[in-house]
């Protein structure tokens, strides 16, 4: 007898390692990689020298093959974004996110011509509006797409559609949602082929997850998507009773 079965559709979130000293972020990066994390994600923005250490000393510990999505978080100006990444040109880095203030989209334009790794826009893009901007311009190589800044699903699939039609690939990243705004965030992925990079470690912020089913998040950045109906993720009652007034 025949038997079909589903097979469930799984993304690979990259892991983000918070700022801090070079030393105590190659640590949290080797125990990432070591449980089976696909891709980090590193917050730099302090200074040229504590930043190429922060990234040497992770490769380092990481070793080969486990591409680095920096973020910069608007932290630099031109010259100091063009000397970093032009340093960093053999570090296996993927892209780099927001390197300099949100209203410099002419600079994020001179910096993507002069940096040997891509630039996303992450700050700079909140609606379609600053993408069709940001796309003229030839300003970046990625949009961050945040369904909580990009009026949600509808905004994010114009803010794609116009990537898409630029040559733009997007990421899909977070604003510290709970597994709620994830699930929603992961079948937005499944449905748009562009947006090929996933930031959706959010739910690790939490101390205590408000929200049950939805996508299983696992510590290695595997995001397996429910079949249940919708998005499938719920607030927790147990929550929302501790939680009344
Ligand atoms: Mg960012």
């Amino acid at each position: 007898m025949l038997c079909s079965v589903a097979r469930k559709q799984v993304l690979y979130s990259n892991r983000t390692i918070g700022i801090d000293s070079p030393d105590k972020m190659a640590k949290t990066a080797k125990q990432h990689v070591e449980n089976g994390v696909k891709a980090l994600k590193v917050k730099v923005g302090t200074g040229r020298n504590e930043d190429l250490a922060r990234i040497r000393a992770i490769r380092e510990a990481v070793g080969s093959g486990v591409p680095m999505r920096l973020d910069a978080n608007q932290a630099w100006d031109e010259i100091t974004a063009i000397n970093i990444l032009t340093a960093l040109a053999e570090y296996e880095i993927e892209v780099c996110e927001q390197p300099l203030p949100y209203w410099n989209f002419e600079g994020l334009k001179r910096v993507r011509e002069r940096s040997p790794i891509a630039i996303m826009a992450d700050e700079s893009i909140f609606d379609a509006h600053d993408a069709f901007r940001l796309a003229s311009l030839g300003a970046v190589d990625y949009f961050n797409i945040k369904l909580a800044k990009s009026a949600g699903i509808h905004g994010a699939l114009k803010i794609n559609a116009i990537g898409e039609a630029a040559g733009i690939k997007c990421m899909l990243g977070g604003m510290s949602e709970s597994l709620i705004g994830v699930s929603a965030g992961a079948h937005l992925v499944c449905a748009c082929p562009n947006i090929s990079l996933h930031d959706l470690d959010s739910p690790f912020h939490f101390a205590e997850e408000p929200s049950i089913g939805g996508v299983d998040f696992q510590p290695n950045g595997t995001v397996t998507l429910s079949d249940a109906h919708g998005h499938g993720a719920d607030v927790s009652p147990e929550w929302m009773e501790k939680s009344k007034r």
